[in-house]
């Protein structure tokens, strides 16, 4: 069958949720001919009136249950606080063998909040897609964002594997390299991959915004020393971050306390100027990032892999 006669992969799509994730996914399943029928749903009237003029959408609603009514695959793209109550306006209405997801980037408390109010029938196949950028809405979206980004998929136990597969083959068509693992699995290593480090980024970003004796102008024209890096994480939207820490916080807390203790131990090479203890440690976290280069997670490049819309890890 040619690629102009193949049956997409999904009839009607439903997203729930127009900003940068959603609309990136709305924009990736249409270029690459994966879906049918895009329905788009969003509750802010400035955001529905945007998608209409950027035309990625069939159609648009203001009502999220409208949205799923008849769709195959129905994707929560909105702040994982407002999960719940989607998925309680989205349930009644949902056809019997829809796929539920989600692009949350904490995953344990979304499948508390959403599989008790899905109906019989309909399955739950949780996924993060690890791409992203800082910036919101739906006119930071872009089609190649999920490119040889990971996507990690967090069935509950006893999903029905052609379910798995289903979201699995979606998430490939998009561009990305799909994994599975458990939803507290996944919590822990994003604990420890963005949700720390967007915390450390945030407090040291807040730290300059205190300090008496460095004036604010010092801080940003220097900024290139360091700083400059910490704050474009620093910049992530509020509304997402807070869900995220009130949604992840034994393992973001565990991660905290590890964190804490090797930052002692840091501190104590630099109390009692152990150079060789230094020079090991940045020898070693080195290599790490060597590693991601080589995954082609990240570039090289002098400018920092900054490159038009900048990319990182939630
Ligand atoms: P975003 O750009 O702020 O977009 C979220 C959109 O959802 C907004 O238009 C928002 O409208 C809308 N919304 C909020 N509550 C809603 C509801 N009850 N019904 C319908 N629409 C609703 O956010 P995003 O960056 O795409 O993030 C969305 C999700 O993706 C989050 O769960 C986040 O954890 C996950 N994620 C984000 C990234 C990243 O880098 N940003 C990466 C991976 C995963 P209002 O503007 O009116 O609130």
């Amino acid at each position: 069958m040619s690629e102009a006669t193949r049956k997409p992969l999904v009839a009607r799509l439903a997203i729930v949720g127009a900003g940068l994730i959603g609309s990136s996914i709305a924009r990736a399943a249409r270029q690459r001919g994966v879906v049918g029928h895009v329905a788009v749903a969003d509750q802010s009237e400035s955001v529905r009136e945007r998608v209409r003029e950027l035309g990625f959408a069939d159609s648009i609603h203001a009502s999220s249950g409208e949205a799923a009514e008849g769709a195959d695959l129905v994707i929560l793209c909105a702040p994982v606080g407002a999960n719940a109550a989607i998925a309680a306006e989205i349930s009644p209405r949902l056809k019997p063998g829809a796929i539920v997801s989600d692009v949350g980037s904490v995953k344990s408390a979304v499948v508390a909040a959403i599989q008790p109010l899905l109906p019989a029938g309909v399955h739950l196949v949780p996924a993060h897609p690890v791409a992203g950028t800082e910036f919101s809405g739906p006119d930071a979206g872009f089609a190649e964002l999920f490119d040889n980004r990971w996507c990690i998929l967090t069935p509950p136990e006893g999903t029905d594997p052609a379910a798995i597969d289903a979201v699995r083959e979606f998430w490939r068509l998009l561009g990305s390299r799909v994994e599975i693992m458990t939803h507290a699995h996944h919590d822990l290593v994003l604990a420890i991959t963005s949700h720390v480090p967007h915390l450390i980024a945030y407090n040291i970003v807040g730290t300059a915004a205190h300090l008496e004796e460095v004036t604010r102008s010092e801080v940003i024209k220097f900024s290139a020393g360091g700083f400059r890096d910490f704050t474009r994480i620093a910049s992530s939207d509020p509304t997402m971050w807070r869900d995220v820490f009130l949604n992840n916080r034994d393992a973001v807390l565990e991660m905290l306390g590890r964190f804490g203790e090797d930052l002692a131990a840091l501190q104590r090479l630099v109390r009692y100027g152990d150079g060789e203890g230094l020079f090991d440690l940045f020898t070693r976290t080195r290599a790490i990032r060597r590693g991601i280069i080589d995954e082609g997670q990240e570039t090289a490049a002098p400018d920092f892999g900054r490159r038009g819309a900048e990319q990182k890890q939630p």
